[in-house]
């Protein structure tokens, strides 16, 4: 069967790509309808023109680059003699005259083919292009897209982080505020149970109820003194100390703590940094750590106390611990127990969150931990892995001073002691109860209910010894009192006593240059050593 040869120009033209033929020297020859209407010229207006006097670059866009990246391949093409395809670039279409004569931005994917006669010469070279304007704009949408959506989940991160760190604030200030009032509630009831176990006609039975009462209220304690550390109102008495002697120091009592199918060890850093805290705080973070590991592995496992010199550089810190960049002392407890996910890693800070049954956990270990390595300018970061494990890793910053020498407190003098004291205190009961309290042991007892009362009264008052006041009261305040007794010239000791470190006293700084402190609620005991110590 003979088949008729089809008309070629016929099929070229209507080929469905975007093809043009040129001569060696860049003429066009011959071009396909499709290219035509995509570069919305005219056969009759190209046909036995330059290449490039036809497209010409847009003049308005001076980084195009279309014709100079064309002209290379084609050159190419007759220096190589190979195929030459060319990466997607940005050619402009110009438009008719008759539609306004603009140039529209376009994208291409054109590869030049060569096309060689009998003895090897090109002969042309075939030109096909792909319109890839579509496919270059859904790119660049993807990627903005992208970008705007990592920028959008980081926003969504920060306010996260910020909206958490409100509400831990807020439930500070509450949590601080109740631990506030209990603390009066607590020392009234510690010292009225203690002055009237010291009486010689109370009888036993009521001895032993209370004793009861005692015990209770230090369990109350022990929770308020919790809730203050959480809101960082904890009354401090920072010193420079290194953590792995607090370690070595506590380590007996974490073993008592634990069982005989957990394995406790060790790894602390030679030549650990020293940093400027309160050792009972240190304390306290060890334990609350140590506890919850203990908990998180009842079927027994490994927990691992370990510390470290660490710098946190700019990425570290703000990055992922949101801290000052510099140098830190880490402290991290591990354990091999159950782990915890993510909604309850999420929540592990909160006070009063627990998973443990009624009974075995308050909530308040790790909020602790926060609101102590938050007053003391550190961080904590947590890993943890279900059924795996968790380590918790504390940053506080590195001091370059040397370790303080911790005084101890003289063992309070029962003797009588005869001296004139003035109790400065709003609560009335707890003001009886000091009174009662310093009375009992032979101190001559005056009282007022606030700093302005207190001035009043202290010029009356023939050989006062010591002021005790309460430094957050209405009308005047502890500090200010402090100011009108030294206006006063009057030389009488000052005792402090709260279990708030409202800012006028974190100023100045607890621990030094602060004349006398007393943290509520106090024991009898502690309350006499005090005061006897003022006067040694
Ligand atoms: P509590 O121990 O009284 O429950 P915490 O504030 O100490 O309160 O801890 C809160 C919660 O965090 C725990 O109930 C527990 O779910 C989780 N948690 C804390 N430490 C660990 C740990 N090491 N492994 C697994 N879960 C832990
Ligand atoms: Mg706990």
């Amino acid at each position: 069967m003979s088949v008729q040869e089809p008309d070629f120009k016929q099929l070229f033209e209507s080929a469905p790509g975007l093809y043009l033929v040129l001569s060696p020297d860049f003429r066009i020859i011959a071009v396909s309808d499709n290219y035509l209407r995509a570069t919305m010229v005219e056969r009759k207006n190209v046909l036995g023109k330059s290449l490039f006097e036809v497209f010409p670059d847009n003049p308005d866009d001076a980084t195009a680059t279309g014709t100079k990246l064309l002209r290379a391949s084609l050159e190419r093409v007759l220096e190589k003699k190979v195929v030459d395809v060319m990466a997607i670039q940005k050619y402009d279409i110009r438009k008719p005259a008759s539609e306004g004569g603009e140039y529209e931005v376009r994208y291409w994917s054109p590869a030049n083919t060569p096309v060689f006669d009998d003895s090897q010469n090109i002969k042309y070279i075939i030109h096909k292009a792909e319109d890839v304007t579509e496919f270059v704009r859904l790119r660049q949408t993807g990627i903005e897209q992208n970008k705007a959506n990592q920028e959008l989940k980081l926003e969504k991160d920060h306010l996260e982080k910020v909206r958490q760190s409100q509400r831990m604030e807020a439930m500070g200030q509450l949590a601080g505020g109740i631990a506030h009032d209990f603390n009066n509630i607590l020392a009234t009831i510690l010292l009225s149970c203690e002055s009237s176990l010291l009486k010689p006609d109370t009888p036993a039975s009521v001895k032993q109820n209370l004793k009861d009462i005692l015990e209770g209220s230090e369990r109350a304690a022990v929770l308020t003194r919790q809730l203050l550390a959480f809101s960082r109102k904890q009354v401090l008495q920072p010193t420079i100390l290194n953590i792995n002697v607090v370690v070595r120091e506590i380590e007996i009592l974490l073993n008592r703590l634990l069982n005989e199918k957990i394995s406790f060890s060790t790894d602390l850093a030679d030549g650990l940094g020293n940093t400027l805290i309160d050792k009972g705080q240190v304390e306290q973070i060890i334990l609350n750590l140590v506890v919850n590991a203990r908990d998180a592995m009842a079927n027994g496992g490994k927990i691992t106390i370990s510390t470290e010199n660490v710098f946190l550089d700019k990425e570290m810190s703000y990055g992922n611990l949101e801290v000052e960049p510099g140098q830190y002392v880490m402290l991290a407890v591990s354990d091999t127990g159950v782990g915890m996910d993510a909604p309850t890693q999420a929540r592990i800070f909160e006070p009063f969150f627990t998973t443990k049954e009624v009974g075995k956990g308050t909530g308040l270990g790790l909020a602790t931990v926060y609101g102590i390595v938050k007053q003391n300018n550190g961080t904590i970061w947590v890993y943890s892995e279900l059924n795996k494990g968790t380590v918790f890793k504390i940053y506080l910053p590195f001091s370059d001073q040397k370790v303080s020498v911790i005084e101890k407190t003289p063992r309070p003098e029962t003797e009588v002691s005869g001296r004139t004291v003035l109790v400065v205190e709003d609560e009335a009961l707890l003001r009886r109860a000091i009174c009662t309290a310093l009375e009992s042991a032979g101190y001559k007892v005056h009282s007022a209910s606030n700093g302005a009362e207190a001035v009043i009264l202290i010029p009356q008052i023939s050989n006062l010894d010591l002021v005790i006041t309460d430094v957050v009261m209405p009308v005047m305040g502890g500090k200010e009192l402090q100011k009108q007794i030294r206006n006063l010239k009057i030389d009488v000791k000052i005792l402090f006593l709260s279990g708030y470190t409202d800012d006028v006293l974190a100023d100045h700084g607890l621990s030094e240059d602060n004349p006398a402190f007393l943290e509520k609620p106090f024991h009898l005991n502690t309350l006499l050593a005090k005061v006897q110590t003022l006067f040694d």
